[in-house]
């Protein structure tokens, strides 16, 4: 038997309907629609952070720069600069910060990592998810709910438009990351179905418009520092759903206003590098230096 939900509302309906939280609508509809038992599903979504932390461990201690020379070392800098400086804002948003330029640069080492939903934006669900998860002391089973429910977010918001900076800007990349780091935070706080939601819409709604213009032609830069940037976004979102702070447009609204945004973008805005960062005085140089 077949199990589509396509709409946020569908899926709160779901959720209603059947007195489940967000994660468990998801993993037994991915069960019945793939023939998987419900353990297979939540073994599958284990691989998958465990390749989230083994990238975060591996970003965390390599300097090695990428092909342009351009990115590389800003999650050591970072590092350095906490050993002597704590952040104002304590150790959860250090690791957040670490952990999203940890894994981020391994993308652009062309090391493992997850992409969540693509490579460009891999850092930022895993960072805010894990950072939360450790210093909150979840367990394993509660960092693969919210694994689960931010990949029901992301699939849903997917079903209406590609996520890539091609078709929509970059607001389809590390926007929906974010959005799905908001849920899976939520998740793992305790929120309930309408927070989740409200701290996923918000994220979303907030970063609409970024656009894409990669220098270069990389995923390197703006795409690097988005991520540490767009993790930190998810955790004001939480914080604000957690409050009981709605986001008024609803969020399957808001994914429409995406799709609407991404489709009057300029195509010299979608990952063309015709227009923006990538057209910089300091862009041109470097696609010259790379590309020559
Ligand atoms: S700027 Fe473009 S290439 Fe870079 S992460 Fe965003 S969408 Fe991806």
């Amino acid at each position: 038997m077949e199990t589509n939900i396509n709409t946020f509302e569908q899926l709160k309906n779901e959720c209603i309907e059947r007195g489940k939280e967000i994660y468990e609508v998801a993993q037994e509809n991915m069960a019945l629609n793939s023939d998987l038992k419900i353990e297979q599903v939540r073994a599958h979504a284990n691989r998958s952070l465990f390749a989230m932390k083994e990238a975060i461990q591996v970003g965390l201690v390599s300097k090695e720069l990428s092909m342009s020379g351009m990115c590389g070392q800003d999650c050591f800098r970072i590092q350095e600069r906490f050993k002597k400086h704590p952040a104002l804002f304590g150790g959860t948003f250090e690791k957040i910060l670490k952990y999203a330029l940890a894994t981020s640069e391994e993308n652009i080492r062309m090391g493992r990592i997850v992409a969540c939903p693509t490579a460009g934006s891999c850092g930022i669900l895993p960072a805010a998810m894990l950072s939360v998860a450790e210093d909150c002391d979840c367990s394993i089973e509660a960092q693969l709910d919210a694994l689960i429910t931010a990949g029901e977010i992301g699939r849903i918001v997917a079903a209406k438009v590609a996520l890539a900076g091609a078709v929509a800007g970059c607001q389809a990349e590390c926007g929906v990351a974010s959005s799905m780091a908001a849920a899976a935070v939520c998740q793992l706080r305790g929120g309930t179905i309408d927070q989740i939601l409200n701290a996923s819409a918000l994220a979303l709604k907030n970063i609409l418009g970024l656009t894409c213009d990669p220098v270069a032609g990389l995923v390197e830069v703006p795409c690097v520092k988005r991520n540490p940037f767009l993790a930190v976004h998810a955790i004001t979102a939480v914080e604000l759903a957690l409050a009981g702070v709605e986001s008024k447009i609803p969020f399957d609204e808001v994914v429409d206003a995406m799709e609407q945004t991404g489709a009057m973008m300029s195509p010299t805005l979608k990952e063309s590098s015709q227009a923006g960062l990538a057209t910089t005085k300091t862009g041109l140089e470097v696609q010259k230096r790379v590309f020559g």
